[in-house]
């Protein structure tokens, strides 16, 4: 029999999936492994949704998304991104993961070199790979507070290096970057001529600080947003979210989706509208709601004396635990499973430059987070 595709037999595994099929196999593990909100969507979008779906929105949308869906993204993009957006400069996607392969799509070739973060969110080295393509990690410096390593960054650019992905607020780091570091960034393609891809899933959910759009910091041709309603509004199911590029470029990535989604779903496309046109009080409960539990958590580990990357954003924490993982965080995550029954990712699941850590998810309840940061917290004082 034929074998499969080699770029996609060499695609790597999910680390965060490996780790929730080992704690599904225990039904009263708690479960901190996840990037899924633990809230609902909210009513108002549910609503919005039946309501489309009672009125015949249920066939196929133009590839770039319905204008209305747009036309809103576009308002949104400049008044809460201060970006340029116009609704051509838009496409819908199905999620970021879509905005994100379809964007790679359009300006990879096989052979190219992505740069990435690492640690990074691991869906990007397969995305990369199944295009017969080279992700090469760049390391974040978990000492200031995951900035990139400007000049090991620099170092790994070859001819070939083709696209830099930038991510913040940063999953798994939790990293929000300044804009120092975001205009640093920029310097370095234009001087590479490289590609940007600023994920920017998590744009709505920060503590301190602000978030700074890449585009908005200059040469906005060069870059590519990439954002989601998974996050900010709890939706992640309905598989919605939007790049937006320049106008050329938008097109591309739209007539990228036609082979691979045709579209994003339709019922989704109109729940999204009513997300965005409604109120947004929603959007910062559910932030104020992480923002208390990243300070509960962190005072659990600062009265233990754990340590940490202090998160500024995002819904997750890096703790440290290489005082006792002895260089293997997997392992020592398969450990905690095992004999606390609390199921983290191993940092190592996210690039070379994760391991000796471990990603706690704060889209849990807040009961179940403290607990198990409480047996967390015990196993590395055992253990040291
Ligand atoms: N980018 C980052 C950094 C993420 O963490 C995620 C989801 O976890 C995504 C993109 C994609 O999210 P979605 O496809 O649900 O919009």
């Amino acid at each position: 029999m034929a074998g499969v595709a080699q770029a996609f037999a060499a695609a790597p595994h999910s680390g965060i999936r490996e780790m929730a099929t080992l704690a599904s196999r225990l039904p009263d593990a708690l479960r901190l492994e996840a990037g899924d909100p633990n809230f609902a969507t909210p009513d108002h979008i549910l609503d919005g949704a039946a309501q489309a779906a009672a009125g015949g929105f249920t066939k196929y949308t133009p590839s770039n998304g319905f204008p209305a869906l747009r036309e809103l993204i576009a308002a949104k993009l400049i008044e809460r991104n201060e970006l340029d957006a116009t609704v051509d400069s838009v496409v819908v996607t199905t999620g970021g993961c879509g905005g994100l392969f379809t964007t790679l799509l359009v300006l990879l070739d096989p052979g190219d070199e992505v740069l990435v973060p690492d640690p990074g969110w691991a869906n990007y080295a397969p995305m990369i790979s199944v295009q017969s393509a080279t992700s090469v990690g760049y390391p974040l410096d978990p000492a200031r507070g995951w900035d990139p390593d400007l000049e090991r960054l620099e170092a790994l650019i070859t001819p070939r290096s083709k696209v830099l992905i930038v991510n913040s607020p940063g999953n798994p780091t939790g990293a929000v970057y300044s804009r120092e570091t975001l205009s640093a960034l920029i310097e370095l393609a234009q001087r590479h001529d490289l590609w940007i891809i600023s994920d920017e899933c998590y744009d709505e959910i920060l503590f301190e600080g602000e978030h700074v759009s890449m585009a908005r910091l200059g040469d906005p041709e060069r870059v590519i947003s990439v954002f989601t309603f998974s996050k900010s509004y709890a939706m992640t199911g309905w598989r919605v979210g939007y790049a937006t590029a320049t106008p050329d470029l938008a097109e591309k990535i739209s007539k990228a989706q036609e082979p691979v989604v045709g579209n994003a779903s339709s019922v989704s496309q109109k729940a999204a509208e009513v997300a965005l046109s409604g109120p947004q009080d929603c959007v910062a409960e559910m932030r104020d709601a992480y923002r208390e539990r990243r300070d509960a958590s962190i005072a659990l580990l600062d009265s233990r004396g754990i340590g940490y990357v202090h998160p500024n954003g995002a819904f997750y924490v890096m703790v440290d635990v290489s005082a006792v993982c002895g260089g293997d965080s997997l392992a020592f995550a398969r450990q905690l499973l095992e004999e606390e029954h609390v199921s983290v990712v191993p940092g190592s699941a996210f690039g070379p430059t994760g391991e000796g850590f471990v990603r706690v998810s704060l889209s849990v309840d807040p009961g179940v987070l403290s607990e198990a940061l409480e047996r967390l917290a015990g196993m590395l004082e055992r253990e040291a």
